[in-house]
C-alpha cells in the first residue's frame, strides 16, 4: 500500500511574523545571480580584493598554536580592548579637547554588524522608531525590524554633494523616536558629514533625548584628510552615543570578523549580557589578530587608501567621459554610487550589466529610500581590474559589448536614452 505523505506544513506560518517579513537584502540577490560567473569583476560587496597581510593572519596563527581555543570575556580580551582605547587616542584623542580613551569604554564583538546589533537592542525595540538617513546600508534597516522597532528613512539631500539637512532630521523626530542611526563617511552614497552638520545632530539629539548609534567605520578611509569628522570630535561625556566599529575594512579582515562597540562604561554588564546571550563571546585568535592590526597596521592601512584612491580616479574618470553616468566623486570609502541615464529601474540594470557587460554592481534600491534609480560600484580593488571593469561598463553603454550578448545593447540603449543625453562629460548631480 502505498503511503499518502502528509501535507508539508507550511514553515513560515510557523515563525513570528516579524521575522519572515524583515525584507532580504537586494545586494545578495544581485550576488546570487551572478556568482561563479566565469571572468565577472565583482564590485557588489563591500569589500577588497587583498587578503588579510601576514602580519595579521600570523598572530592569529601563533594564538592557535599556543592553544588560545577556550570561551573568554564577554567584553574581550584585555590586550584588545588596551589596543583599541590606545588606537582611539592616537586617531581621535588628538583632537582639540580630544581625551585618552579607556579599554573600560569598548566591547569586542563579531564584526562591525555584531555591534550594530546590540546597539540597536539597547535602544530600541517594539513600538519604538529609529531614523536612518538615506540611501543607507540596508543593515540598519535589518537590525532595527529585527528588534521589532520601526526604522523612519530621513533623505539626504543630493546638492552639490550628498548632504544631510538637519531641518529634515529634526522635523521627523517623534515621540516614538528612540535613536538616529548615523554613518559618516556613508554607505553607499559617500556622504561625508562635515563637523557642522555632526553637531547639528548631536543638537537634535540632545533636544529630544535620543541616542545616536555613530557608525564611522569609514572613518580612516578618506582621501583629502587624515580621518573623516566624527561625533568624537564634538561629543561630551554625558551625551547618549554609541559608536560601531570593525577592523574589516581598513585591514583587510572581513573574514575575520571582529570589531567592537564604544559605549559608557556603565553598561558594561548589560552589553556583556547581550555578548553572552548572543554569540557568548569573540574568538581568542580573531582578537589577536585585531591586536596586530591596531598596533602595527597603519602602513598596510596607508597602501590601502592610496589603492582606492588611484581605483577611484579611474572608475571616475572613465565613467564621467560616457557623459551618461552621474554622481559626486567619493572624498571617503570606497564606493562610487552612480546614477546611468535611461536606467531608472537598478534591479534591472546591476542583472543586465552581470549577463552583458561581466560586471557585478549593488543595485542603489537595495539602500532604500532615495537608492533607486543608482548603482554601488565598490572600487577596494587592484587598479588594474578597476580599469578592465570601467572598460567593461564603458564600452556596455556604448553598445560594443559583445561577449555572450543576451540581447542587442545598442537597440535597447538608443530606445531607453532620453535625447540630448550623452556627450559631454557631466559628472555632477544636478
Ligand atoms: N557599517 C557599515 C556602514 C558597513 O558598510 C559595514 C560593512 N559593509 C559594516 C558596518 C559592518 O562591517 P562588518 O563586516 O565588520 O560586520
Amino acid at each position: 500500500m502505498n503511503a499518502i505523505p502528509p501535507p508539508e506544513r507550511n514553515w513560515l506560518a510557523e515563525i513570528r511574523p516579524a521575522m519572515r517579513d524583515v525584507a532580504p537584502s537586494g545586494i545578495v540577490e544581485v550576488f546570487n545571480y551572478g556568482r561563479g560567473r566565469q571572468g565577472l569583476i565583482p564590485l557588489w560587496v563591500g569589500e577588497g580584493d587583498l587578503p588579510t597581510p601576514a602580519f595579521i593572519s600570523n598572530a592569529a596563527k601563533a594564538s592557535l598554536d599556543r592553544g588560545e581555543t577556550f570561551y573568554t570575556a564577554q567584553a574581550g580580551i584585555p590586550d584588545l580592548r588596551e589596543a583599541i582605547a590606545s588606537y582611539m587616542t592616537r586617531v581621535y584623542g588628538a583632537v582639540p579637547g580630544g581625551l585618552a580613551f579607556s579599554p573600560q569604554n569598548f566591547f569586542v564583538t563579531i564584526g562591525g554588524m555584531h555591534a550594530i546589533e546590540i546597539a540597536t537592542r539597547l535602544v530600541a525595540g517594539p513600538g519604538d522608531e529609529t531614523l536612518i538617513p538615506s540611501p543607507a546600508w540596508p543593515n540598519f534597516v535589518g537590525a532595527v525590524e529585527t528588534s521589532g522597532a520601526r526604522a523612519v528613512a530621513v533623505p539626504l539631500d543630493r546638492k552639490g554633494r550628498w548632504s544631510l539637512d538637519p531641518e529634515r532630521l529634526a522635523a521627523t523626530v517623534n515621540p516614538a523616536t528612540r535613536a538616529i542611526f548615523f554613518n559618516s563617511p556613508a554607505n553607499p552614497t559617500g556622504f561625508v558629514a562635515t563637523r557642522e552638520e555632526i553637531a547639528a545632530t548631536l543638537d537634535i539629539a540632545r533636544r529630544n533625548d535620543l541616542w545616536i548609534i555613530a557608525d564611522e567605520i569609514y572613518g580612516r578611509v578618506t582621501y583629502d584628510s587624515s580621518c573623516a569628522p566624527s561625533f568624537h570630535d564634538v561629543t561630551a561625556p554625558d551625551d547618549k552615543i554609541l559608536f560601531v566599529q570593525t577592523l574589516s575594512k581598513n585591514w583587510a579582515m572581513t573574514g575575520f570578523r571582529v570589531g567592537w562597540l564604544e559605549a559608557p562604561p556603565a553598561l558594561a554588564a548589560t552589553i556583556e549580557n547581550l555578548v553572552q546571550f548572543t554569540t557568548s563571546g569573540v574568538p581568542v585568535f580573531t582578537q589577536r589578530a585585531a591586536v596586530a592590526a591596531l598596533t602595527e597596521g597603519e602602513a598596510f592601512l596607508a597602501g590601502q587608501i592610496e589603492r582606492c584612491r588611484r581605483s577611484r580616479d579611474i572608475l571616475c574618470k572613465g565613467l564621467a567621459s560616457t557623459g551618461r553616468v552621474r554622481f559626486f566623486k567619493p572624498e571617503a570609502a570606497f564606493y562610487l554610487f552612480c546614477a546611468v541615464d535611461g536606467f531608472a529601474d537598478s534591479r534591472a540594470l546591476a542583472l543586465r550589466l552581470v549577463d552583458e557587460a561581466g560586471v557585478g554592481a549593488a543595485p542603489g534600491a537595495a539602500f532604500g529610500r532615495g537608492g533607486e534609480g543608482h548603482l554601488r560600484l565598490c572600487f577596494a580593488r587592484d587598479p588594474a581590474q578597476i580599469e578592465e571593469a570601467t572598460g567593461r561598463i564603458m564600452r556596455w553603454l556604448g553598445g560594443e559589448w559583445r561577449s555572450q550578448p543576451i540581447r542587442p545593447m545598442s537597440d535597447q540603449l538608443a530606445s531607453e536614452t532620453p535625447s540630448g543625453a550623452g556627450g559631454s562629460a557631466n559628472h555632477k548631480f544636478t
